[in-house]
């Protein structure tokens, strides 16, 4: 069976390390020549809405995926009328738009921070007043890892942010003094059955995940009911196939969902080691039509994104369980070049060692 990937970052390369002991064989489409699967895979490298590739690109595919949540819509549909694309199209255009994710998590009886959307100056003084500060102005479409949103910490920032952000349409959003940060990732195949991967604790710094835990400790049975009856009713809701993510905010004991990703999750990359069947594997599974693996944990995990720059390999291999994944990416700012994932039998000593990779990488 052979899946086309739209997007061929790190999560497509990982899809493919997860497809190929299963007999999948990929075919991936990206802008960048130089994309993390480019040994891996066959890769055409064009724009998304060039029309002689996307009439050749499924030919002698069985499904296509994604990996990447901004992918335009209507190249996906072009593709969808010769190969099923997983997961569904809705689903990545809701994700595309915070103002249509979060009104949806609202239908669907999940509380979110309050949000107004605005076009015009005026109509964001009112959402200031409306909304109160501190706040953040975030760009509706096109924000990933932190881009495309600014907090306002008092009046002093509301025009400048302003400055920043207008020309394209944009949400203010009420700010969450949260406790901590949680996701949950879970998966449906294609006959509807639904695993659902423990909550997991994850700590952002300038937008960017930088640390998750799995599970997440301290977790009430209400947390964990509530997140994955959620995703339950969004998946259902959406005729979902494939895996899917909602971030949270845990305030007062109590979720706040953030975001979805109709895709595998940085917040999942522990799964490889430390669930029975991983995030990538379970993806691939529902795409295919397969039944899928049990997301149950295997031990503890703290999982560390090297942003930048990398650490010495044998000083990372050096480290008790410690699993090493480079992405084949040139070292750079902020960008996400590889992760370490820490297995052990109890987390305790696992933040240890992870507090030494993230002063090393930051
Ligand atoms: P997002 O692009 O919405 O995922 O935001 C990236 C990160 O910024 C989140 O993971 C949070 O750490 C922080 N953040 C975003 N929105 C809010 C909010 N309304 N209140 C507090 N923190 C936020």
């Amino acid at each position: 069976m052979k899946i086309g990937v739209l997007g061929g970052g790190q999560l497509g390369r990982m899809l493919a390390l997860a497809g190929y002991p299963l007999g999948l064989r990929f075919r991936f489409f990206d802008p960048v020549p130089e994309s993390p699967v480019q040994d891996l895979a066959d890769l055409v490298v064009g724009r998304f809405d060039d029309l002689d590739i996307l009439s050749r690109f499924p030919d002698g595919l069985d499904a296509i995926t994604y990996e990447f949540e901004n992918v335009p819509v209507e190249p996906a549909r072009h593709l969808a009328r010769r190969v099923p694309v997983y997961p569904p199209i809705e689903a990545l255009e809701v994700s595309q738009d915070r103002l249509s994710e979060k009104t949806l998590f609202n239908a669907l009886g999940m509380a979110t921070a309050p949000f107004v959307a605005l076009d015009t100056y005026d109509e964001y003084q009112q959402a200031v007043c409306s909304i109160g500060l501190p706040a953040v102005l975030k760009t509706r479409r096109l924000g990933y890892d932190g881009k495309g949103q600014v907090l306002l910490r008092s009046q002093a920032d509301v025009a400048p942010a302003w400055q920043t952000l207008k020309g394209v349409p944009l949400i203010l959003e009420g700010f969450v003094a949260f406790e901590r940060e949680l996701s949950q990732i879970a998966a449906r195949g294609r006959d509807g059955a639904i695993v659902c991967y423990p909550l997991v604790e994850n700590y952002h710094a300038g937008g960017i995940l930088r640390r998750s835990i799995a599970p997440a400790p301290a977790t009430s049975d209400d947390l964990t009911n509530t997140a994955q009856a959620f995703l339950r009713r969004l998946m259902e809701h959406l005729n979902y196939i494939g895996v899917l993510t909602v971030e949270f905010f845990q305030k007062d004991g109590r979720l706040i969902a953030n975001e979805m990703a109709p895709r595998v999750h940085n917040s999942g990359h522990w799964t490889i080691e430390g669930a029975r069947t991983s995030q990538f594997e379970n993806h691939l599974r529902a795409v295919a039509g397969w039944p899928l693996g049990s997301a149950d944990a295997v031990g503890h995990c703290v999982m560390v994104n090297l942003i930048g720059t990398l650490p010495p390999t044998p000083d990372v291999l050096a480290l008790s369980e410690a699993h090493l994944h480079l992405y084949g990416k040139a070292e750079r700012p902020g960008r996400k070049v590889g992760h370490i994932t820490l297995w052990g039998e109890s987390p305790g000593p696992l933040l240890e060692a992870s507090r030494g990779l993230l002063s090393s990488v930051d």
